[in-house]
């Protein structure tokens, strides 16, 4: 895919230092945008901004953990700093916690899950809506997951913290609707990264069975996810706020 769909556009992602934010570096790049990467690696965000830059790409990184308020500033400013202003934003850095069942999952993962993968999309939302009402406007993609959307086994903190990714994202879409703010979610399906090798290690037969369940019968790469959320991040679809897109093979339509 290469159709300047962001062309001239700031987009900051969060969790750029692998998966699927790695991949909407690559993808948001080729699409003409300037980005900021935002994660705790910063070894692995060095590399990826030297291998962007190297393709003629305009790529800054941020270390940021989302689930301090201040990082969260920090990465928005980066943006603004470097590239005078914020047009769009994924916030797609989360967790996958363990999967075990509901009354023997441990008080710390159902903590670590909600911090992150809610909390941080709280903390970014918050200073990204700043920055773009003082610049005119803009698009945020939130990360999901299907997990947002209907129950998957042995999640259930990532469960209610995917669904409350959905809320977060219907609650800002409304309230900006009418400021030049779009907000939508994408919700993919099983997706090809760190956090699904590490259950799929520990859950043999896990993989075998997502697959069985997703009509196409297979994972997504995370370009995938990453072409989805830029086309929400481009000025392509002007009427869309407030919707989450699965992208999912078909799992949650079955
Ligand atoms: P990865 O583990 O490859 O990526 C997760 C990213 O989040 C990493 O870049 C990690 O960077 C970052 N991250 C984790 N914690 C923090 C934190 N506290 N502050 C900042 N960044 C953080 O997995 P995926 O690419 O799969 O996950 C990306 C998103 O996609 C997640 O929100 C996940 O829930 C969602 N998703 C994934 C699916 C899948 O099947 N893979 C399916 C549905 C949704 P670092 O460690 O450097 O901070």
């Amino acid at each position: 895919m290469n159709s300047d769909l962001l062309a001239g556009k700031v987009v900051l992602i969060t969790g750029a230092s692998s998966g699927i934010g790695a991949a909407a570096a690559g993808v948001f790049c080729r699409e003409g945008a300037a980005v900021v990467l935002a994660a705790r690696r910063e070894d692995r965000l060095a590399e990826l901004t030297g291998q962007l830059r190297a393709k003629g790409a305009e790529a800054e990184y941020v270390v940021c953990d989302v689930t301090d308020p201040e990082d969260a500033a920090r990465a928005v400013e980066c943006a603004v700093s470097g590239f005078g202003r914020l047009d769009g934003a994924f916030n797609n850095a989360g967790v996958g916690g363990d999967r075990t069942p509901l009354h023997l999952m441990s008080d710390d993962v159902y903590d670590t899950v909600m911090d992150v993968n809610v909390r941080g999309v709280w903390n970014c939302l918050r200073h990204e809506i700043a920055a773009m009402l003082r610049h005119g406007g803009g698009a945020i993609v939130n990360n999901s997951s299907v997990g947002g959307l209907v129950a998957i086994p042995a999640a259930a903190p990532y469960v209610a913290a995917k669904h409350a990714v959905v809320g977060l994202t219907r609650a800002a879409a409304d309230e900006y609707a009418t400021e030049g703010i779009r907000v939508n979610a994408v919700a993919p399906g099983t997706t090809r990264s760190e956090i699904t090798e590490d259950w799929f290690r520990r859950n043999p037969g896990l993989e075998q069975m997502v697959n069985s369940m997703t009509p196409q019968g297979r994972t997504a790469a995370p370009e995938e996810i990453a072409a989805a959320a830029a086309w929400l991040l481009s000025d392509h679809c002007p009427f869309l706020t407030g919707t989450v897109l699965p992208v999912d093979g078909g799992f949650v339509n079955r």
